[in-house]
């Protein structure tokens, strides 16, 4: 039976991870009465859940020379002039607050390498209390499985121990990672590559304790050696702070799973479980330093690079992305290469091989969080309306927090105005968002 509280709130967000947990703390400190529901039992997303210990870069320098660097660096040997320059930190206001807190109490690196290495117990914890020092109110274990439009207000319905129970709001957000209620809603959605909807494969990250390895040789000697021993890569190896000797290992792909099938996603976690088990044996028998590691868990979630985008106002490009282009409702800055972990993406055949200009960055308009034909909704996140080409880039952490701030500082400006907001002035939404701390 279905429940109702009798309650409305401003904004309801739906789902806690990067985009959703920033969304609900721009929406609270805008003034909303903000409600963040999640399914799992914290925030964080693909960086908890997901034990992807590894942010992207909040700068736009050239991705190409980080490893390079990251050499150097562990080596303890000065950059060259043309490996100096570090770019411009374009990912500011919340993500970048959160980043400090993380810093501060040593969960987060602060090497000068693009990305960032975090410890995800301390993000749970500081994402919590970030949202809830904001005053939203968060509720763990609950899926938001419904939507309807009655009057002018949204009915959200949920599904939980509790049974099924329904909740009012003025303002949605969807940061699902799936479109999950934008869907529901009537919106327009696309999977995966134009012509055979082919998505990016899901990976299930695993963490190994005891490893004594330099990250950069994961990358080089190591790397080369393991592949010709093995005819295997070793994958992405992130350090997690404050746990010494211990990595997170990207480097299960599930390929032709459908993350949003749970028959899909059974039959790939209990594959990848058992591939975690023996990858972990080939490290220890092939990795010098890796002789004595142990495998301390898989991630409680699977990672999931690609699902559903909407179709919204406006439509991203890889062109938008690799020409750094501008919009006038530009409401973040980022620069990441397009990364899509398909054997035939042929990334080699985009201009600078998916690389964005050194030094610079692309837009993401609103419009790309306004579900085409659809009102008093927003998305925030992978999910936006992006190309396959383009979601390569934007899907990248640090960008889903910082449109997830504009989504959250968007919802609550729409209830104070009165207004929708595709209505909303963008120069109100920007001047808001660049008061607050932004980058635009
Ligand atoms: C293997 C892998 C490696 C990656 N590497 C990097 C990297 O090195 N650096 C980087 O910055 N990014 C990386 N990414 C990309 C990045 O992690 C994701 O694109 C990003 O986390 C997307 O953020 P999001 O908030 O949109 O969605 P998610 O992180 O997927 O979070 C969505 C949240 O919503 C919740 N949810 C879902 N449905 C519902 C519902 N119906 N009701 C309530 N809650 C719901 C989920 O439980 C989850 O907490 C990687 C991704 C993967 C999978």
């Amino acid at each position: 039976m279905t429940q109702q509280p009798g309650k409305t709130y401003d904004v309801i967000v739906a789902g806690g991870g990067p985009a959703g947990m920033i969304a609900a703390i721009a929406s609270a400190r805008n003034g909303a009465d903000t409600l963040l529901i999640e399914r799992s039992e914290c925030l964080g997303g693909t960086a908890t859940s997901g034990l992807l210990c590894n942010w992207g870069a909040f700068d736009n320098a050239d991705r190409r020379h980080d490893f390079t660097r990251m050499r150097l660096y562990e080596d303890n040997q000065p950059w060259p002039d043309d490996l100096k320059n570090e770019g411009e930190r374009i990912i500011k206001g919340i993500p970048e607050e959160m980043l400090i807190r993380m810093q501060n109490v040593g969960a987060a690196s602060k090497i000068p390498l693009g990305y960032i290495s975090i410890n995800p117990e301390y993000l749970k914890i500081i994402a919590d209390q970030m949202v809830r020092e904001a005053g939203a109110e968060i509720l763990y274990g609950i899926s938001a499985i419904s939507i309807e439009r009655i009057d002018r207000e949204w009915i959200v319905g949920t599904s939980s121990k509790c049974g099924q129970v329904a909740f009012k709001a003025k303002q949605i957000i969807d940061a699902s990672g799936d479109a999950d209620l934008a869907r529901f809603a009537g919106a327009e959605v696309v999977t995966g590559r134009p012509g055979d909807g082919v998505m990016q494969p899901p990976t299930l990250v695993f963490r190994v304790g005891n490893a004594h390895v330099r990250e950069s040789d994961v990358y080089l000697s190591l790397g080369k050696a393991f592949r010709k021993a093995t005819g295997r890569g070793m994958g992405c190896w992130t350090p997690v702070p404050l746990m010494p000797g211990v990595f997170s290992i990207n480097s299960l792909h599930s390929p032709g799973v459908d993350a949003c099938s749970p028959w899909d996603v059974s039959g790939a976690l209990e594959n990848m479980r058992n591939e975690a088990v023996a990858r972990t044996e080939l490290f220890r028998l092939h990795v010098p330093g890796c002789e004595d590691i142990f495998l301390i868990d898989t991630a409680p979630s699977l990672g999931v690079r690609e699902t559903r985008r909407v179709v919204g106002d406006y439509t991203l490009t890889e062109d938008d992305v690799l020409s750094a282009r501008k919009f006038d409702d530009g409401i973040c800055r980022y620069a990441h290469n397009i990364d899509v972990h398909l054997q035939d993406a042929h990334l080699d055949k985009l201009k600078d091989h998916g690389f964005v200009p050194a030094g610079s960055d692309y837009h993401i308009p609103y419009r790309c969080l306004l579900p085409k034909g659809l009102n008093d909704i927003l998305v925030a996140g992978r999910t936006i309306s992006a190309t396959h080409l383009a979601a390569g880039s934007s899907r990248v952490m640090p960008c889903c927090m910082a449109i997830g701030q504009a989504a959250g500082t968007a919802a609550a400006l729409s209830v104070k105005m009165e207004t929708s907001p595709r209505k909303l002035p963008v120069d109100v939404l920007i001047s808001t968002l660049v008061e607050q701390g932004a980058c635009i």
